[in-house]
Parts: C-alpha cells; sequence; structure tokens
C-alpha cells in the first residue's frame, strides 16, 4: 500500500510517497511560490537525481496535478499510475474539539474544518485547500486528516481551560489546544522505544525547537499539557513569536503605539521571539554566529530562550509528578548542540546531566544524558509525516 502525505500551506505544497510495506520514502518534494511568479516544483525521486519543474502554478490543484504528473513521469517517476496511490493523508493544523484522532475525509468532515477557519485562520484555508484539490485530481482515492491538535485532546479540563469567564469557552471555544502533536506523540514513542519500555509506563517531557517552539508533558502515553495554547503563539519564546506574555501588555502596545489588532498581531506572531529580542534574525544559526561574535541580544535571546524551556521542564515535571525522559526535537532540537547544552545546564536537581561526548550528535537518535542518569535526555528527530502515513493507512485499511 502507498500513501501520498501532503501538508499544504498557502503558497506550497510539501509531499510524501511512502510505500507502507516498509515505510520507505519513494519520492518527495516541494511545490513552491503558488499563485505567483517563478512557481516550482523540486522533486526527488529515491535513488534517483533532483528534479526542478518551472511552471505556472496559479492554484492548488494545478501543483497537485504536477506533484502527480512528477510521481508518474516516465523518467523521474516511481509509479506507474495514479491508481497505485491508496490513500492519501493531509497535514490539517486545527481540529477543534471534534477531533482527538485522526479521521477519513467526509462532507461532514470538512463543515467542521470549515469551522475551525476561526481558530487557525492562517493555516486550515490552506490545508481545505489541499483536500479540495486532491479530491478534484484523485476522485475516489480515501483522503484523511491527521490533526496536530489531535494528541492533545487528552488533557485535562483543569489544564486547557483559560481562567476567563467560563462563556468564552462555551461560546468561542477559547481554551488550550496545543499544536505539534504529531511530533509530540511520536518522539515520546521513539523515546519509549529506545529505553525498550512501553510508553505507558513512563512520564516524558518533549521539546519541540524549531522555528516554532513547543513543549508537551506525556504521562502514561497521553498529553496531560502543552505550551501553545488557543493559538501556536503561547508559551516558549520562538522564533519571531513572542510565546507567553502579560496579556495587558497588549491593550497597552495598541494605546500608545495606536495599533490595530492586526498590527498587534502582526507585532506578536513576526517581529517578537529571538527575532525581536536579537534584532539579528529569526534563525537561531545567525543568532548563535552572532552571540559568538559578541553580540550581547543575540546571547540574551539564546538565554531567554533556553531559560523559558527549562522553567517549562521544571513546572511539568511537577505536573506529571516525576519525569523519566526528556526529548529534544524538530529543527533546533535536533541540531543545536549548544543549546540542548544551554537548556540542560541545571536539570541536575532533576538526577540527569548532559554527556558532552553523546551531545555532540545532530539529526539522529541517541540518548545523550551521562551513563546512570536518573533520567534519560534522547535527540530524536521528528517524522511526522510518517505519523501521517501510518494514520492514513490504519484508517483506510479498515475501508475495504
Ligand atoms: P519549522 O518547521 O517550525 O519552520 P524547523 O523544525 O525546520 O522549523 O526548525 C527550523 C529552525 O531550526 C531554524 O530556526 C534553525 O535556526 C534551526 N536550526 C536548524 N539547524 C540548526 C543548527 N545546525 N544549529 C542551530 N539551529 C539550527
Amino acid at each position: 500500500m502507498k500513501v501520498l502525505v501532503v501538508n499544504c500551506g498557502s503558497s506550497s505544497i510539501k509531499y510524501q510517497l511512502v510505500n507502507m510495506l516498509d515505510e520507505s520514502v519513494l519520492a518527495k518534494g516541494l511545490v513552491e511560490r503558488i499563485g505567483l511568479e517563478g512557481a516550482v516544483l523540486t522533486h526527488q525521486p529515491e535513488g534517483k537525481n533532483k528534479v526542478i519543474i518551472n511552471a505556472d502554478i496559479t492554484n492548488h490543484s494545478i501543483g497537485i496535478k504536477l506533484v502527480i504528473e512528477a510521481l508518474t513521469a516516465a523518467e523521474h517517476g516511481v509509479i506507474d499510475s495514479m491508481k497505485e496511490i491508496a490513500a492519501v493523508g493531509h497535514r490539517v493544523v486545527h481540529g477543534g474539539e471534534k477531533f482527538a484522532d485522526s479521521v477519513l475525509i467526509t462532507p461532514a468532515v470538512m463543515t467542521v474544518l470549515e469551522e475551525c477557519i476561526e481558530m487557525a485562520p492562517l493555516h486550515n484555508p490552506p490545508n481545505i485547500m489541499g483536500i479540495n484539490a486532491c479530491a478534484e485530481i484523485m476522485p475516489g482515492i480515501p483522503q484523511v486528516a491527521v490533526f496536530d491538535t489531535a494528541f492533545h485532546q487528552t488533557m485535562p479540563k483543569y489544564a486547557f481551560l483559560y481562567a476567563l469567564p467560563y462563556e468564552a469557552y462555551e461560546k468561542y471555544g477559547i481554551r488550550r489546544y496545543g499544536f505539534h502533536g504529531t511530533s509530540h506523540k511520536y518522539v515520546s514513542q521513539q523515546a519509549a522505544e529506545l529505553m525498550g519500555e512501553h510508553v505507558t509506563n513512563l512520564r516524558i517531557i518533549t521539546c519541540h525547537l524549531g522555528n516554532g517552539a513547543s513543549i508537551a508533558a506525556i504521562k502514561h502515553g497521553k498529553c496531560i499539557d502543552t505550551s501553545m495554547g488557543f493559538t501556536p503563539l503561547e508559551g516558549l519564546v520562538m522564533g519571531t513569536r513572542s510565546g507567553g506574555i502579560d496579556p495587558a501588555i497588549i491593550p497597552f502596545l495598541m494605546k500608545k503605539e495606536n495599533m490595530t489588532t492586526d498590527q498587534v498581531d502582526n507585532y506578536l506572531n513576526k517581529k517578537s521571539g529571538v527575532l525581536g529580542v536579537s534584532g539579528v534574525s529569526s534563525d537561531f544559526r545567525d543568532i548563535e554566529d552572532a552571540a559568538n561574535s559578541g553580540n550581547e541580544r543575540s546571547e540574551l535571546a539564546l538565554e531567554m530562550f533556553a531559560y523559558r524551556v527549562r522553567k517549562f521542564i521544571g513546572s511539568y515535571v511537577a505536573a506529571m509528578g516525576g519525569v523519566d525522559a526528556i526529548v529534544f526535537t524538530a529543527g533546533l532540537g535536533e541540531n543545536s548542540i549548544s543549546m540542548r547544552d544551554k537548556i540542560s545546564n541545571g536539570l541536575e536537581y532533576l538526577g540527569t546531566r548532559i554527556d558532552p561526548d553523546k551531545n555532540n550528535v545532530r539529526g539522529k537518535a541517541q540518548e545523550i544524558s551521562v551513563e546512570g542518569a536518573k533520567v534519560k535526555i534522547f535527540v530524536i528527530p521528528t517524522n511526522e509525516e510518517l505519523v501521517i502515513a501510518r494514520d492514513t493507512r490504519a484508517i483506510c485499511s479498515n475501508l475495504a
């Protein structure tokens, strides 16, 4: 069985074709600049040369059509016909409270996804466009939605509710949802496997540290708390997002700077985080370089980032009554040796410490804590596409 995994952004389509027999990736690629000048498809078939196709890609349907053509092409294709694709799995950012698991897409599911647009105005519309494009180009092939929010639906009410008037929750669904769920789920399961334990016996803190960053407390296989909230703005300091701030800052700034709601939204989502503090970049590689050359605000931004992660780790240890493993994943978590070191410096009270030799690793799953540490620390590359492919297979193999 072959599953096509699709992740649609407003002007992009990321895809992977996965052979579920051995979970190997047959091809992957990216359509960029949809609806813009210079639209391009970069297609990487396994074991063959990368192909770059420039075309007029005015919408997602044309993008999906080109992806199918690339997958089935005589020279750089990996399948003979579209019929070999048994199912399509879509990453969908917001599933609201309705979806605690992945689902087969039906007209009723589409209606709920439309309702969730209000809560994820940047993310859900392109996800929906991608689903519609696949339905049009691949009629009859089942499609599955895999939600960023689903894994966090196990949080208890006292953890997911904000202390606002209760009507805010009832009327508008204002609550903590959490994001990066597929990643937190995957790396927690991988950590359990590396420990030779079942995830239901463990308390794990997973740190997904990329441009967007979130952390989750996973007790006995279930998420009980996570740092992102109603939107992906809350919690950790991020590349360009502020993370948690005193909400009173918002009306204060709006008055002082005469900002509209859109402007303040942009300020917190696009201009803040390590970019805002350092004034250098949102990319941690640039900030680490600047800090190494003596740029003080870059050093401060890195310190602030690490301190916030360390504080969350402490609070999640308290929330779970202990911890057995801490996992670092995503761009920064998988690759930044110095950031992992900074964050872990001060966790000795938990009975753990990073081994500098073992920490000298990038993008590879391994334990990095010292021999005999009470709490194991791991680097585990995330693989959200694989989770989407597995969920899609599980749902679609029940269809026949
Ligand atoms: P997202 O999916 O949220 O866009 P990623 O998980 O791809 O983000 O992570 C991107 C971030 O990872 C970038 O900000 C980059 O700075 C950081 N990163 C990637 N490689 C390294 C590295 N070698 N050292 C430090 N940071 C890195």
